[in-house]
Parts: structure tokens; sequence; C-alpha cells
């Protein structure tokens, strides 16, 4: 079994590219603050642009210190590394990606194990959190981290709002555990939900935001939390190889995400409301109403898969990506405006036959 990425076919290009807010490629502005930028080296602390990153995005998220990292990914194992030790346990909702698409890196780096709690849209209640509390004993798992998803991936870009995560956040330091928020979208949810990034990650004590999603950055992830916390964290970055060099290239591109891409993602919630609305008149697929940039819907009634959906569309220049065998997901970014939803609307029509 080879896990290499197949190679795209380069001859076929994608027009309206619907699979991933990770798709959208650097502005040209964006990289003549890159080509501007002052550098040092990142890992000896001497690069100022990752600096000032990492204090604007913990005074963004409101908290004391803030570490840059090439990926969200490695956000979340090192926020796992840190906060756990092996044999403790983390609870997250059962669709959350650090259980499904983070390769096993919990147990294979930390060795934790993660209880996956149930809740609709990815979003588990405080109730549901505080039935998995086991009474401490000699004999349970020591349990150390909540960890939750802001937005909600596969619960369909859904946002916890402030008041979910205070409960649940409550009940969590209630009996000894921290708070980690995967803030992959964590800025969607903020725009979204009209509130302040850093009222949305008050209760949780360490977050992350990633800026190669709608913030349309090539490279970069951003882990904050307390200052300890940060400084501890520093060493699994290390161990893992996540220290830079001359980062600042890439994080000027950040910074300049922070000026300029935060509030035109509500652009791109209007853009998925437009397509989740044009793709429930197609006949046979239903659609899962957004709440943020992502817009899951089902082909059953079409009677494709939802694999045969996104292979019809492909050679008209049109991607979506595939979560399960009739579910499917497209996701509006910076680079697609609402002319091209119109189109997609229309080209998903033909391709199903309506
Ligand atoms: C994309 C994503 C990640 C991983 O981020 P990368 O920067 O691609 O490593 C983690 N969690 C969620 C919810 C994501 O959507």
């Amino acid at each position: 079994m080879s896990y290499e990425p197949a190679r795209a076919d380069f001859g076929l290009p994608v027009r309206i590219d619907l699979y991933s807010d990770t798709h959208t490629r650097p502005s040209r502005a964006m990289k003549e603050a890159m080509l501007e930028a002052e550098m040092g080296d990142e890992q000896g602390g001497s690069d100022p642009t990752v600096w000032e990153l990492c204090d604007r995005t913990a005074a963004l998220l409101g908290k004391e210190a803030a570490m840059f990292m090439p990926s969200g990914t490695m956000c979340n194992q090192v926020a796992i590394a840190t906060h756990c030790r092996p044999g403790d346990e983390i609870l997250a909702h059962e669709d959350a990606h650090i259980q499904s698409s983070e390769a096993g890196g919990p147990g294979a780096i930390s060795g934790v194990m993660i209880r996956g709690l149930a809740g609709e849209r990815g979003i588990f209640s405080a109730k549901t959190l505080l039935g998995a509390v086991r009474p401490v004993s000699r004999y349970s798992p020591p349990q150390r981290l909540v960890e939750v998803e802001q937005t909600a991936n596969k619960g369909g870009g859904a946002c916890w709002t402030v008041d979910e995560l205070r409960a649940v956040a409550d009940v969590a330091h209630a009996h000894g555990m921290k708070v980690h928020m995967d803030g992959a979208r964590v800025l969607n949810a903020a725009v979204a939900l009209r509130v302040a990034a850093s009222d949305v990650t008050a209760s949780c004590d360490t977050v992350w935001v990633d800026f190669t999603k709608g913030l349309g950055a090539p490279l970069g992830a951003v882990l904050a939390g307390p200052r300890d916390f940060i400084g501890e964290a520093w060493r699994w970055k290390q161990r893992l190889g996540g220290s830079m060099r001359q980062g600042g290239m890439n994080a000027a591109a950040c910074i300049y995400a922070l000026e300029h891409n935060i509030d035109r993602l509500a652009d791109d919630h209007r853009n998925a409301a437009a397509l989740a609305q044009g793709m429930a008149q197609i006949p046979g697929i239903t659609v899962e109403t957004p709440e943020t940039n992502l817009v899951f819907f089902d082909t059953t009634g079409t009677g494709l898969t939802a694999a045969e959906f996104a292979s019809r569309l492909r050679p008209l220049g049109v991607t979506v990506s595939v979560s399960e065998a009739y579910r499917g997901r497209a996701c509006t970014h910076l680079d697609v405006d609402a002319g091209q939803i119109e189109e997609a609307v229309a080209i998903m029509r033909r391709v199903v036959g309506g």
C-alpha cells in the first residue's frame, strides 16, 4: 500500500474549486507582503515577523502567548502532547478531526486515548460531557483534556455558541480537565456569530487558528495559550521538527491575512448559503443548511454515490469532496465568487440529469 497522494491531472484545469478552503492561492498582494518581510532565525527567536504574528494572534484570541507552526495538525499534536501524559484520556466529539484525520497522532505521539462523544452537528452538550466523566479511581485513565472543534468540520461547519462552550468548559474545569479548541475555522465562527474571536475562545485554555483555510495563506497555523504552556509546547515543536528558520516570509502572509481576510469571511458564508439554496433545488440532492462556509449534501436521491457525483463534476472543472458514501462537501472561500456559485449549481444540475 502506498500512501503517496495521486498526482493531479494537470491537463484538466479546475475552474470552480469547492473541494476545500485549503485550496486558496496566495494573492499577489499577499505575495508582495511576503517579499517585503523582515526575517531572522525563527527557532532561535530572532525572526521579528514571526514574533509580530504570534503577538497579534495571541491578542486576537485573548491569550497570553502564541507559537507559529507549519500546520494545524501539528498545533493539535503539540497541544495534546503538552497537556497530556501517556495513558491519559481525551474527551472529544466522535467525529473530531484529531480522531479521524490525524493519522492516529494522539496515540502514536502522546500515548493517549480519545473517548468519542455523541452530539448533533459535531457539538456535544455539557450534559453529555458530564455523563462521560469517570469517578477518579486507580482503574480509570486520567481524564486530562476536553477537545472542541470550532467550527465543527464534519458537523457541517456548525458553530459552538459562547454559551455552549462555557457550559462544557465549566464541567471540564470542575473535574480538573483543561479545554483545547481546534480552531481551524474559529474566525469563521466569530464572524458568523458576530462576536469577538476572544469571546469565542475565552473559556478554552488553549486554541489554534489555521491560516491556510479561509484566511488564504499558503502555510501556517498559530497555537495560543498561557505563557507557561506555550513555553513547554516549544519543546514538543522542536522534538517534532516544527521549528523553522526564516519563518518571517510565511508569517508575513499570515499577518496580511489577519489584516485583509477576516471580515470577508462573511462573503464566503453568503456564498455558502446561496450554494445550499441552489443545490437544494436539484432533484435528488438534499442539503444540510450551512452555518458558515461548509455545505454538506446527500446524493442518495440521485442514484449516484458522492464519489460518482464528484467524478462527473471534475471534467467540467468543478470539484467537491467526498465525506461518506452518499455525503459530500462543497466549500466556499476567497477564490470563488457569487457568479461561480451560480455556475457550479447549473453544472451540478446537469450532471445529475436534473
Ligand atoms: C484542516 C483541519 C485541521 C488540520 O489543519 P492543517 O493545517 O491542514 O494541518 C484540523 N482540524 C480541523 C477541524 C480542520 O478542518
